[in-house]
């Protein structure tokens, strides 16, 4: 089986699940027990939260909320800062549904919400952001890499921007697809709050983390025992934690070779169908190597998506997470005409795909996109 949907999940690490399964073995105590066992525990996921701040270049005052994955994190960075319905908040259109539907409900509750515009080539389109940040702005959320089309967005540019309009607005990026895959240090940024998930870079599902700056304060959304420093209650799920410690120290220890060695195989992607005679689009401009969406018109998604299958090659059709929803947001957003949005599917890449993963891949493309085509033609 080839696995080419890598944005959605990724296969378990294998020495991740190493540290795992030692973690299961040896960590069971609740790290909130008053006795050696639980405060050795308490330590140790101290020690994991000041590590991945340090990998991802936080400063040792920083924070990090351990959470049961990117969306609770995205949940929490919105809803941890609401105050009155008066200030404006600001979202990408390209946003994932754990901000982009918490954004729709608030909207519906009376909140100021408005969204930033993204032109065609998927990015934040600046003019509309510099239009709509200003003195009465409270919070702006605007993702570092699109899950759907790959597009990286400037974020050092626009904290820029949105901290020289109004200083005290507090800017949050969901950085699941960018973590690991580009180089991100986030005191270069600027970022206040920055989302991660696990099961995007090699750990397990169901964890994830809050970055949150030092000075920035955010109130808890799940309330209890006071876990996390009283910001996410609930027993700590340590195996997990350990886990994506780990895999946060490969991911970045890591990502300039897997960058090059990613590259190789998106090329080879796009020689495969600049070489063909086939019809089609590429969404997105300034992408991150590691996702395609290409665009087939006429052609319906989910049917190239299960003739793949056929082949025991596995691809996506935008995002999982929103996949039972008809059409395509994002790819609206970016005024992709509907006989095109229809026929559009995701390739998402890992440094764990071979050469020969993609040659195979490149051949059934060929080969399902013609017969299809002329299937359809015959009908
Ligand atoms: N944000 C982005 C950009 C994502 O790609 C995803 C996963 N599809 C999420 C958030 C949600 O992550 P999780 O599965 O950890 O809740």
């Amino acid at each position: 089986m080839i696995f080419l949907d890598n944005a959605s999940t990724t296969k378990i690490n294998e020495q991740v699940l190493e540290t795992m399964i030692n973690s299961y073995k040896e960590d069971f105590y609740n790290p909130s027990a008053i006795y050696k066992n639980g405060v050795n525990l308490s330590t140790k996921i101290n020690q994991a939260r000041n590590n991945i701040i340090k990998y991802l270049g936080g400063d040792f005052q920083d924070n990090l909320i351990f959470t049961s994955g990117a969306t609770e994190a995205n949940n929490l960075a919105i809803l941890g800062l609401l105050k009155n319905n008066k200030k404006k908040l600001i979202f990408g259109s390209s946003e994932h549904p754990s901000i982009y539907n918490v954004a729709i409900d608030l909207k519906n509750k009376g909140y100021n919400v408005e969204f930033v515009k993204i032109l065609p080539s998927g990015e934040i389109d600046l003019a509309d952001f510099q239009k709509k940040v200003d003195a009465d702005t409270a919070f702006i959320s605007i993702m570092h890499i699109c899950n759907e089309t790959g597009v990286i967005n400037d974020i050092k540019g626009l904290v820029k921007i949105a901290k020289s309009i109004n200083k005290d607005v507090i800017f949050h990026s969901d950085g699941v697809q960018a973590v690991g895959k580009i180089q991100v240090n986030l005191k270069d940024l600027g970022v206040d709050l920055y989302t991660l998930s696990g099961h995007k870079i090699g750990a397990a599902k169901g964890i994830g983390a809050l970055f949150v700056k030092n000075g920035i304060n955010i109130k808890p959304i799940l309330l209890g025992g006071g876990q996390e420093n009283n910001l996410r209650s609930g027993t700590e799920n340590v195996p997990a934690i350990m886990g994506f410690e780990k895999a946060c120290e490969l991911a970045i220890k890591n990502q300039k070779e897997n960058y090059i060695k990613v590259s190789i195989l998106y090329n080879k992607i796009i020689d495969n169908l600049k070489n063909s005679n086939l019809q089609y689009k590429i969404n997105g401009d300034e992408t991150s190597k590691y996702i395609i969406s290409i665009s087939f018109n006429n052609l319906r998604a989910e049917t190239i998506l299960h003739m793949f299958e056929q082949q025991d090659i596995l691809i996506g059709n935008g995002s999982a997470c929103s996949s039972k929803k008809s059409g395509n947001r994002i790819l609206r957003e970016m005024g992709v005409d509907k006989s095109w949005e229809e026929g559009s599917i995701r390739i998402s890449l890992s440094a764990s795909n071979s050469e020969e993963d993609i040659n195979q891949f490149n051949n059934a493309l060929i080969e399902i996109i013609r017969e299809y085509k002329k299937n359809t033609n015959k009908r």
